[in-house]
């Protein structure tokens, strides 16, 4: 049978109002992507050479390419890897309004926008931990309905911080809580809960001791209550200390690396034994010089589609890169970052469950969508093998959000939600920005023009 280029297989629809999970219209269709690597998400070596049939919105067989292919269209995808869609548990949605946030900028718009942008860059599910507004829940509602496509979203609502601390965001009184006292944390947390939320998130970070920070009476009354209520508990945490008590304290997943020291065993042995989550989220402090510092970023199509117009310059800029060089805490960011590239690496090598998460959209300079790929990128710097990121981005990100049972590795009978690249990203991890094609839930998603 002769090849078939992946561009017959677009499908275009129209008001782009189709379904990332839904079968009318893809039921029945099969489609077998041919003589393609595939990078499974748990961490096993890559299999060449192997064709995978979708049927539906369904992986249906992954196996050595053989001469009898299932009837249905075929994908030639000799020298292409296919890897499992990516999973980001740290995002956030509509704050972001060009150079600047904006406290006015979180409406169905915006929103439907970013969960688009970042299903074109093969990020197939993402937790928006924190700032969100109720509409959350009506986006999520119609992609369960199957009437809306994007990432398919994960809500930790509103987010629960401290009265004149963190998080420190230009928000909207209904984008985040701060309970001055536990019974009003407990409140709070019954409130995400009673809209369904899937996690609580908690700000502890008293920025360099210029803010007030969430006491450990109240983010224990969170914990507590969100377990009654059978949700998750998601920690923004910056110093050691913190991050024990939090853990001792029985918080789920800490939200962002440990920076201020070197983690030690006693921190890691607890989330072990736990088996509490750890979110690097290298991007957060690269954020702050990444562009200054390697401009070459900014030059691919790859960024420029994920950016306005106006947005590219004001990176590209000399002025951007005085302000960077000139700013008083880019020391501060940089000593922050090679702490948590160290702390990663200890981490990941201890056995700690180590999960994926960008905190993409919660600043200009985090892009939905590029800066996941950029996070693989600097977990490989950090000293994770290829494979060993991209299984945090898939397999442990889906066991951090209770889906394992439906996406995160390539394996008969998981969702499709795939990414299919050019190169062999188990080599080299920048072959992920090489997308070809993308399949969300079996259905077709145009994905990023990645040529100008
Ligand atoms: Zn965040």
């Amino acid at each position: 049978m002769p090849a078939v280029s992946v561009v017959l297989l677009t499908i275009t629809t129209g008001a782009g109002v189709f379904s990332a999970s839904a079968q009318p219209s893809t039921a029945g269709s099969v489609i077998t992507i041919t003589h393609v690597r595939v990078i499974d998400g748990t961490g096993q070596p890559p299999l060449e050479d192997q064709d995978v049939t979708i049927a539906g919105s369904r992986i249906r067989s992954v196996r050595p390419a053989a001469a009898d292919k299932p009837a249905g269209q075929i994908v030639d995808s000799s020298g292409k890897t296919l890897l499992p869609g990516l999973i980001n548990a740290h995002g956030h949605l509509a704050l972001v309004d060009g150079t600047g946030n904006s406290a006015g900028y979180y409406t169905e718009p915006h929103v439907i926008a970013e969960l688009r942008q970042y299903e074109r860059y093969g990020v197939l599910t993402m937790l928006s931990l924190g700032l969100n507004r109720d509409l959350v829940y009506q986006v999520r509602a119609q992609q369960r309905a199957g009437t809306l496509d994007g990432t398919t979203v994960f809500s930790a609502d509103r987010g629960i911080g401290v009265p004149g601390g963190a998080p420190a965001l230009p928000h909207q009184p209904d984008q985040l809580y701060q309970p001055r006292t536990p019974q009003e944390a407990r409140e709070a947390v019954d409130a995400a809960a009673d809209r369904h939320a899937e996690f609580v998130k908690v700000w502890v970070d008293d920025a360099h001791g210029t803010l007030p920070k969430m006491s450990p009476d109240v983010y224990r009354a969170v914990i507590d209550e969100a377990h009654k209520r059978r949700i998750q508990v998601a920690a923004h945490v910056y110093a050691l200390a913190d991050a024990k008590q939090l853990v001792a304290d029985g918080v789920d997943v800490l939200a962002h690396s440990v920076r201020d020291s070197q983690v030690d065993a006693q921190l890691l042995d607890a989330m072990k034994r736990r088996g509490t989550y750890y979110l690097p989220t290298l991007t957060v402090d690269a954020s702050f010089f990444d562009f200054a510092d390697h401009p070459e970023l900014l030059h691919t199509p790859f960024f420029q589609h994920a950016v306005s117009a106006d947005t590219l310059a004001y990176f590209s800029s000399a002025a951007y890169r005085s302000k960077v060089a000139d700013d008083p805490s880019t020391a501060q960011h940089r000593h922050d970052f090679a702490q948590a590239a160290m702390n990663l690496k200890l981490a990941y090598d201890a056995g700690v469950k180590v999960g994926f998460g960008t905190d993409s959209g919660a600043m200009p300079s985090r892009v939905p969508g590029f800066a996941e790929h950029r996070e693989l990128q600097l977990m490989v710097d950090a000293g994770l093998t290829p494979l060993q990121a991209i299984s945090c981005a898939t397999r442990t990100n889906a066991a951090l959000l209770g889906i394992s049972a439906h996406t995160g590795t390539i394996i008969p009978g998981k969702q499709a939600d795939l990414l299919l690249v050019d190169g062999n990203p188990a080599i080299s991890i920048s072959d992920t920005e090489k997308i070809v094609a993308i399949w969300h839930a079996g259905k077709s998603v145009t994905p990023v023009t990645t040529s100008r």
